[in-house]
């Protein structure tokens, strides 16, 4: 599972996702679309539906890499616990895919204690000098976490860019895949400042 606002997905979401894939040899990722991301409430842009169709866009073709729909289908408040019991099935193994900032706010989550019974963890980090940064060390993972790390080449792109440039007329060709520049142009999306 690699969860988010995905408002709108990007390049680095698309790296980040098939990098992990990848690196731990994962037979599917799961790029979760927040319902109601409740900790970014006010921030968020583009209804679920279009943030969903962006997200299928980008992982058309792509394989091993799938848009869900769970979090959007459920509706409420996206709860990563809820959406990992969900998903969960005799014989699965869940990991959950996170990026490196995402997983230093782990610990503000709803549920959060009930993460490392759900879940291996995997960070995507930039390394540094070939090596990645060790998260269990941080303030929120403890040892009761299985933490895998997976490095990937630093992408300095983030949603909120995007919008940004796309309310000010500046292009985005190259930060998100061509798919997903054309549906946010033909619908619209993300023009008002
Ligand atoms: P915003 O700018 O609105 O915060 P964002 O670009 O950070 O958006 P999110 O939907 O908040 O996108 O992120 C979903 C997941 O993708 C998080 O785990 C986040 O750490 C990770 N992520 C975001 N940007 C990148 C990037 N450039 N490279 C790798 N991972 C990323
Ligand atoms: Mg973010």
């Amino acid at each position: 599972m690699f969860g988010g606002t995905f408002d709108p997905v990007h390049v680095g979401h698309v790296v980040a996702a098939s990098e992990a894939r990848w690196a731990l040899g994962l037979d599917r990722v799961l790029l979760v679309v927040a319902a109601d991301p409740w900790q970014k409430r006010g921030d968020v842009v583009a209804p679920a539906a279009d943030r969903l169709d962006l997200v299928r866009a980008a992982v058309d073709g792509i394989a091993g890499l799938e848009a869900s729909d769970v979090e959007v289908a459920r509706g409420g408040p996206s709860v990563t616990a809820d959406t990992l019991e969900a998903l969960g099935a005799p014989g699965r193994d869940l990991v959950l895919i996170l990026g490196a900032d995402a997983a230093a706010g782990l610990g503000t989550w709803r549920r959060a204690g009930d993460l490392p019974g759900l879940a291996t963890l995997a960070v995507v980090e930039r390394a540094v000098d070939g090596r990645v940064p060790d998260p269990s060390r941080g303030p929120v993972l403890g040892p009761a976490w299985t933490v895998e790390r997976v490095a990937i080449p630093r992408l300095d792109v983030s949603s909120t860019d995007v919008r940004a440039r796309v309310a000010s007329g500046r292009p985005i060709h190259g930060l998100v895949p061509p798919a997903v520049a054309e549906l946010i142009r033909t619908r619209g999306l993300y023009t008002r400042p």
